[in-house]
């Protein structure tokens, strides 16, 4: 250290025949100055070594990024490749679902149908909409919408697909067996209306049966054709069934007497009435007024021979009186 605190004088001799330059330098200078081009010289090696191998570097992390960049914009790609087919099988769902809405509706009106002709009080019946189905609890994809799940949501809408089409299948049969029992119904309804199945008058007491007894005026016994049913002069008498009057008239012994034609064979016959407020002709509805309980003709007192005649016999009125006519109103 104390060589450097010396002073260094250094002689230029530029020619012969020009003076000697000299001048002089500290020692410090004299090692500073090298010392620092040295480290300037490493530090550069160093920053250039350094730079090529990051050069280096950040060209390969480019090529790794790009490639990367390609494989996302693929895949992002396939996702919406198959997000469009789904949002497609889900249109295809929505659809299949409004038909079978329509269908359902035609059935449910063909119920009513049903309900309404057999007096079955209708209850209201509510189509949900495709549209209100409410999703599933569970799971659901968020961020993370992976391929699997797309496959399975794929499946599950062929699936959905096919059991709609199942439903739909279904429905067409089910619609022409629910039209026959609609016709079956209402042959019955029609077989119904033209057969005496309710009781001719109010009263039901019957006085006195069919078959043989013994005659209440005769005392002998003798075949009673039809039911007695007791009652007051008055009292409305009704047809037992739809059909035609073919007879209105007075005659002995069965007085004021009404016969109906219900077709079929069939025919109902009212005697001893006091008055009849039907003629020869008139249709007649199952139920209605066609006169008044009476007294006429043959007849100990007050009351409605009533007869059956099915393809020209007699029968017993008995087994067709089945219901109320209250009942039917
Ligand atoms: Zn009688």
């Amino acid at each position: 250290m104390k060589r450097l605190s010396k002073l260094f004088t250094f002689v230029i001799i530029p020619e012969a025949n020009q003076s000697v330059k000299r001048f002089t330098v500290s020692g410090y200078i004299l090692v500073i100055v090298p010392s620092a081009i040295a480290l300037l010289a490493i530090c550069a090696a160093i920053f250039i070594s350094l730079f090529s191998g990051s050069a280096a570097k950040l060209a390969h992390l480019q090529a790794r990024l790009d490639l990367s960049q390609s494989g996302y914009e693929k895949s992002l790609q396939f996702k919406n490749d198959r997000i469009a087919a789904l949002e497609a099988d889900l249109t295809t769902l929505s659809a299949q679902a409004d038909q079978i809405e329509n269908k359902i509706s035609e059935i449910a009106e063909l119920e009513s149908q049903l309900k309404e002709i057999v007096g079955i009080q209708s209850t209201d019946v509510h189509i949900s909409s495709a549209n209100n189905i409410p999703l599933s609890e569970g799971g659901q994809g968020g961020e993370e919408f992976s391929l699997m799940q797309s496959a399975e949501a794929s499946s599950l809408a062929n699936r959905t697909g096919q059991e709609f089409d199942l439903l739909a299948s279904l429905m067409d049969e089910l619609k022409p067996s629910l039209e026959a029992t609609k016709s079956a119904i209402l042959k019955h309804q029609q077989l119904l209306d033209i057969t005496p199945t309710i009781w001719p008058s109010d009263n039901r007491k019957i006085t006195s049966t069919f078959g043989v007894r013994r005659d209440p005026i005769s005392g002998r016994s003798a075949v009673h054709n039809g039911l007695d049913i007791g009652g007051n002069r008055g009292d409305p008498i009704y047809a037992a069934a739809d059909g035609v009057v073919t007879l209105s008239e007075r005659t002995y012994p069965q007085g004021n007497n009404i016969l109906i034609d219900h077709g079929r064979g069939i025919e109902t016959r009212y005697l001893h009435l006091n008055a009849r407020h039907v003629e020869v002709g008139d249709k007649v509805h199952k139920g209605q007024l066609i006169g008044e309980l009476g007294n006429t003709g043959r007849s100990t007192g007050p009351h409605l021979h009533y007869e059956v005649i099915v393809n020209g016999t007699h029968v017993d009125p008995t087994p067709y009186i089945q219901e109320d006519r209250e009942e039917r109103e």
